[in-house]
């Protein structure tokens, strides 16, 4: 891999701990209400996550409304006619994801008793969930510590830190290590929904650095480097 692809991860303890602190303190004042975020059933938050894979949350509010208007259950998806799941699905393109659905449905139904596993292997095992999804589901939906990457949490990161963010990037060790050290054990729920919508809303391609919460010790509102 070439320098390039090898940006040098720098941070103190200090860094660190005022990033969680504030980033904690911000979510607390400041929540996106997604349909999904708020559901009860956890069949329908790993759909949400599946649906938002390489989406944005806007686009997949109707579909995601109009999939689970029924409340249906994950035998109640098994069964039902994939045409009928294709066609809800339809206006987000990328139609492997109703296949995908489907599949998902018949495996919980067919091999784990209608229950989602609460482990991250046997997640990962399971049709339609990568690596984001898993973590999404895992950290957001049931709480439990799982490390949460995608790219508008890579660009705040490197942008906060001061290292170069390149198609590559979210692939290397350093950043697992510095998302290993970041994520709080506990309120790990909290602080992935603030560095997701941070990352989703203030710090975006074009940033709203005076409203953002970490920006006192952000690398790239104090030195202008990206
Ligand atoms: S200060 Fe600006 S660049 Fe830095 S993390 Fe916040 S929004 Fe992103």
């Amino acid at each position: 891999m070439s320098e390039r692809k090898r940006p040098e991860i720098k941070s103190s303890y200090s860094t660190i701990g005022y990033f969680k602190r504030n980033i904690l303190q911000w979510r607390y004042r400041n929540s996106c209400q997604y349909p999904w975020r708020t559901t009860k059933i956890k069949f329908h938050a790993l759909i949400a996550e599946i649906l938002l894979q390489r989406t944005k949350a806007e686009q997949v509010i109707p579909v995601y409304k109009r999939l689970i208007k029924a409340r249906p259950s994950i035998n109640t998806i098994a069964v039902m006619p994939f045409s009928k799941i294709k066609n809800i699905i339809a206006p987000l393109g990328l139609r492997w994801r109703a296949k995908k659905i489907k599949e998902l449905a018949c495996t919980l139904k067919n091999s784990y008793k209608g229950r989602i596993p609460a482990n991250i292997d046997e997640l990962l095992a399971l049709p339609g969930v990568g690596p984001y999804a898993a973590s999404a589901y895992l950290s957001l939906h049931s709480n439990i510590r799982a490390l949460l990457i995608d790219s508008n949490i890579v660009r705040l990161y490197g942008r906060f830190f001061g290292f170069g963010v390149h198609a590559e990037t979210r692939r290397i060790r350093a950043l697992t290590n510095l998302i290993n050290l970041i994520t709080p054990r506990r309120q790990c729920r909290r602080f992935n929904y603030a560095v997701l919508d941070l990352g989703r809303n203030i710090c975006k391609p074009k940033p709203t650095c005076p409203i953002c919460p970490v920006l006192l010790k952000c690398h790239y509102y104090n030195k202008g480097k990206g």
